[in-house]
């Protein structure tokens, strides 16, 4: 690719390379280099306790024993389904240094969507939360699940926390009593580490080709798809965050993880990048501002990668000025557009940089970011990372356009995926040529910015999770009174966007919007449930009856203006 057409590389500030080289290593050594250079550095920090690098590395190395020891090969799948904990990146490492091939898990999935995943992935061992074991029961006689191993929050809770703990859940929550034992295959986490040997271990690995993760991203036909990421891959997207973040000190970094791990923007940016850093990683196991500003406060993070509903809610905490949270210097903010304002309210609270960036599960995700110094606060995703070449073309064509005007955006780079799991179709359509199509519609300017202005697939971003309407699409017309549905996402001050549905009911049938939002909770996880339904005699349509889903969003975007 001619310089001419790279823009992007005469904005970089003068620290950060225009190419990089990449160590040809596993994604594991990562964890085992730093644990041999800071072992006795904290590496997690969950509710009060902390665990250094070495003891990291020695659980991790217990996890893939056990793993070993219950016939996990090369390759095998291993599902991980769980918050950030610290059993959620023994897991990960440990099913790494096994060989295994992770499969991370969204703890919000319902039965159905489990069902899929495992049966897709073909995953034979699954990791899990004890409050989630009733579920993954459901599933596992349908699937190629042989092993489930359940741990619970309070395995890793200090001493203290850890007596009361059981009390705790009991008065709060449903106990899940795990029954079946080790001859059904399902084994309690802590017990299976205690009797696994420590000894290091680790399986060979071809960078290029090995899949380390099957990462699952919503697709267009309405059923998730599992990206195959390479250990070369999520490896290079750590060392372009290095480059990027040069500002960032080995050994000295807090950071906020918050963003969940089962994600691959906090896999990558919070877990994967915290961990080459030798990082002290603050672990968030859920969402919940009060928990978030506490940490802050009392743990003073110096990085807090998140999703702008995360900014937004922090913001409005009705005790923000009662805690300190001037210890962050920097923030990435990706997953879904980032608003002006609160880009400027929250580096006038702490003093530090906050960012927008960009990038997608098939990317191990991140592609483009605006540099931490010379940031552009305009709604800019910032510019391309290192070895990330890309191209915007049109739609119709396949031609690159000039800088300012609209096409799709596509990459090529380290980064890009291998394909999706068992989808040649799918991967073809839109891995052609070592260039990953990305379906977002962009514009770039003279000067290298991206600008998203819109997507070409009908993904809806509610706090940050994407949502495919077709899904939902596909649930509400199971159900027996609904003709037809129609799925859209509608401007929401606090998530960025909501779902909701348009229904027409069936001849002399019935359906209130409380049953509709009982039937979708039992199918769908809580975020992709519709917010708002509308009813109506009929829907918009093409002349050849394709329902105009753009009509929809257009009469959205109208009522808007006049408002
Ligand atoms: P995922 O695969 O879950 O990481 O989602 C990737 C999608 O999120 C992209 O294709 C974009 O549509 C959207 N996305 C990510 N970052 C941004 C951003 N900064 N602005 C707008 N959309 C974004």
């Amino acid at each position: 690719m001619p310089t001419a057409s790279r823009p992007w590389l005469a904005s970089y500030p003068a620290e950060i390379p225009h190419k990089l080289s990449y160590p040809d290593i596993a994604l594991y050594e990562l964890l085992i280099q730093t644990a041999a250079a800071n072992p006795h550095s904290p590496a997690l920090f969950f509710m009060g306790k902390e665990i250094t690098y070495e003891q990291l590395l020695t659980e991790c190395y217990r996890f893939a024993n056990a793993l070993r020891q219950l016939g996990v090969n090369k390759g095998d799948r291993v599902a991980v389904m769980l918050p950030n904990i610290p059993q959620s990146v023994i897991a990960y490492y440990g099913a790494l240094l096994a060989g295994a091939t992770v499969v991370q898990t969204n703890p919000l999935y319902t039965e159905r969507e489990l069902l899929h995943q495992m049966t897709d992935s073909g995953a034979r061992v699954i990791i899990c939360l004890d409050l989630l074991y009733p579920r993954v029961k459901q599933v596992k006689d349908e699937t190629a699940l042989e092993h489930v191993i359940v741990t619970g929050i309070k395995d890793y809770l200090p001493l203290a926390k850890k007596i009361f703990y059981p009390f705790v859940q009991w008065k709060q929550r449903q106990r899940v009593r795990v029954r079946e034992g080790e001859r059904a295959g399902v084994y309690a986490f802590v017990s299976l580490l205690a009797r696994s040997s420590p000894d290091p271990v680790r399986s060979p690995v071809d960078t290029q080709n090995d899949i380390a993760l099957i990462q699952y991203t919503g697709g267009t036909t309405g059923k998730a798809k599992g990206a195959m990421l390479t250990h070369a891959s999520l490896v290079a997207n750590v060392m372009q965050c290095g480059a990027w973040f040069y500002k960032a000190r080995r050994g000295e970094e807090r950071i906020l993880a918050a963003v969940p791990f089962f994600h691959v923007y906090g896999m990558t940016v919070a877990m994967n990048f915290g961990i080459y850093m030798a990082a002290k990683l603050i672990l968030v196991p859920r969402f919940d501002t009060n928990m978030m500003l506490k940490l802050i406060d009392d743990q003073k993070p110096t990085v807090f990668p998140g999703a702008p509903t995360m900014y937004v809610g922090l913001l409005n905490h009705p005790d923000l000025t009662k805690y300190s949270i001037s210890s962050i210097k920097a923030c990435l903010s990706g997953s879904a557009p980032l608003p002006v304002e609160v880009q400027q309210k929250f580096e006038a609270l702490t003093g530090g940089r906050l960012v927008e960036g960009y990038g997608l599960t098939e990317c191990s995700p991140v592609t483009h970011a605006n540099p931490i110094w010379g940031r552009r606060i305009n709604g800019s995703i910032g510019l391309p990372w290192p070895d990330t070449e890309c191209r915007v073309v049109d739609i119709e064509t396949g031609e690159e356009v000039p800088p300012g005007q609209v096409g799709e955006l596509c990459i090529r780079g380290p980064q890009v995926m291998k394909g999706y799991w068992n989808k040649e179709e799918e991967t073809y359509a839109c891995l052609q040529d070592g260039w990953f199509f990305t379906g977002d519609m962009c514009t770039m300017d003279e000067n290298g910015y991206f600008y998203i202005v819109d997507r070409k697939k009908d993904m809806i971003i509610a706090g940050g999770f994407n949502i495919y309407p077709r899904e939902i699409e596909e649930v509400l017309y199971e159900h027996p009174a609904i003709r037809e549905a129609v799925v859209i996402g509608v401007p929401d001050e606090y998530r960025g966007e909501t779902v909701k549905a348009y229904i027409v009911v069936r001849e002399n049938e019935g359906v209130t919007e409380e049953e509709l939002d009982t039937y979708c909770r039992q199918k769908l996880a809580a975020f992709k449930v519709p917010r708002i339904y509308e009813f109506r005699d009929e829907l918009p349509k093409t002349a050849v009856g394709k329902i105009l889903r753009r009509a929809l969003i257009e009469e959205e975007k109208g009522k808007l203006q006049t408002k």
